[in-house]
């Protein structure tokens, strides 16, 4: 299944949460969720009862469009959460909060994953010295990522970093935006992973 292009709005009504998909216009009054609490489409504001397996689904495509991946790849996050060591559904919510494109986002130097994911793509950043264009790279709890000294100009990621502060950069990361550097302190436990998500129903939904 190709990777969803359409318009990103739809789709946190269409789950009934804001999902922070557009970046700084998501903490505006322009916010489509917060100004149309109903889903999208000619019978949003009718009445619908989700089944249990229809519940289990809608948390499974929020956590997977959260962070923009397609069903394989969240498949494979979750096998892989499965064979850690831990409670699977946080195993998997670290696991995605690891990728590196994810960690560029947290850090504020993308306003948003899909902008993230890009800029690493396109080998603007560097893991402990080392450029790594690969948008899924688990990155390690005291590992420091940085923007590449000859992409510091571009406009979009200066844009974005100053205005880091405004969306909020999780306490388990540290970021110098002078130096355009950031560390990892730890990975996030799932208290500090502010996502409104019941992960157990997305392991119930596997485990069928
Ligand atoms: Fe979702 Fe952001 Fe659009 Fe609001 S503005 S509906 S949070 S993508």
């Amino acid at each position: 299944m190709a990777r969803y292009t359409g318009p990103l709005c739809r789709i946190c009504r269409g789950k009934g949460e804001k999902l922070f998909l557009k970046g700084d216009r998501c903490y505006t009054e322009k916010c489509a969720t917060d100004r149309r609490k109903y889903p999208p489409g000619q019978h949003g504001q009718g009445y619908r009862k989700l089944s249990d397996y229809g519940t289990q689904l809608r948390e499974k495509q929020k956590v997977r469009r959260t962070y923009g991946l397609l069903e394989r790849e969240f498949r494979r996050y979750f096998y892989e959460a499965e064979r850690r060591k831990g409670i699977t559904g946080e195993v998997l919510l670290q696991l995605l909060e690891s990728r590196l494109d994810n960690i560029v986002y947290r850090m504020g130097f993308a306003s948003n994953r899909r902008k993230a994911r890009q800029f690493v793509s396109h080998g603007h950043f560097l893991v402990n010295g080392k450029i790594v264009n690969l948008p899924s790279y688990e990155v390690k709890g005291g590992d420091f990522v940085e923007v590449k000294e000859s992409s510091r100009d571009i406009p979009e990621i200066t844009d974005s970093l100053s205005k880091a502060e405004h969306r909020g950069i999780p306490r388990w990361v540290e970021v110098d935006s002078a130096d355009m550097r950031g560390k990892v302190l730890h990975i996030p436990s799932r208290e500090e992973i502010q996502l409104p998500v019941q992960e157990q129903l997305i392991v119930e939904l596997y485990s069928k």
